[in-house]
């Protein structure tokens, strides 16, 4: 008899310390995962484990939770541009390049404005309405997927960014 009790204790021993492993595993799976911004190379599907830059895109490595933004492919702008209400075309090169004197020269989205990345990483998108969609672009979609972010970390919530860039468009009926 006394036998089977100490068995039973032992077994209720392992029951318990086999659930407390189980407890730990499932903590440990809310790991934060980490992704570079998305802006349509293969790579924006990779996930690391840890914060740091993206060995192919070279961007920074976010959570990938804090990613919120919408994406439109080259061959979906079209329809975008004509489905989409309150929206705003936010061209994040440069002055010239907005005006075309890029080389090469990628051409401008109609009916876009110009602020360049390095006005609305300093605060320039106060003057824009966060009630209004916002679709960002620039040549090859790696300033405008880091424009997405920050302004989906400022309190823009309907924020789309242009994959590939004015680079992969190819229906010359959205440009100027
Ligand atoms: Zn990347």
């Amino acid at each position: 008899m006394k036998n089977i009790i100490n068995k039973v204790l032992l077994l209720v021993v392992i029951i318990c310390g086999g659930s407390k492993t189980g407890f730990t595993q499932k903590t440990s799976s809310v790991k934060i995962q980490y992704v570079c911004t998305p802006c349509g190379i293969k790579c924006d599907k990779e996930v690391f484990a840890g914060p740091g830059q993206c060995p192919n895109c070279k961007m920074k490595l976010v959570d990938k939770k804090s990613i919120i933004h919408k994406s439109v492919s080259p061959s979906d702008l079209s329809k975008f541009l004509k489905s989409s209400k309150n929206l705003v075309i936010l061209d994040v090169r440069t002055k010239g390049e907005f005006e075309g004197h890029g080389e090469p020269d990628f051409g401008t989205l109609k009916n876009s404005v110009n602020i360049p990345i390095s006005d609305l990483e300093k605060g320039g998108y106060k003057g824009l309405d966060k009630n209004k969609t916002i679709l960002v672009y620039c040549s090859h979609s790696h300033r405008s997927s880091r424009v997405s972010y920050l302004l989906t970390q400022n309190g823009f919530k309907n924020v789309v960014n242009l994959l590939g860039g004015m680079s992969e468009v190819t229906d010359n009926s959205v440009r100027k």
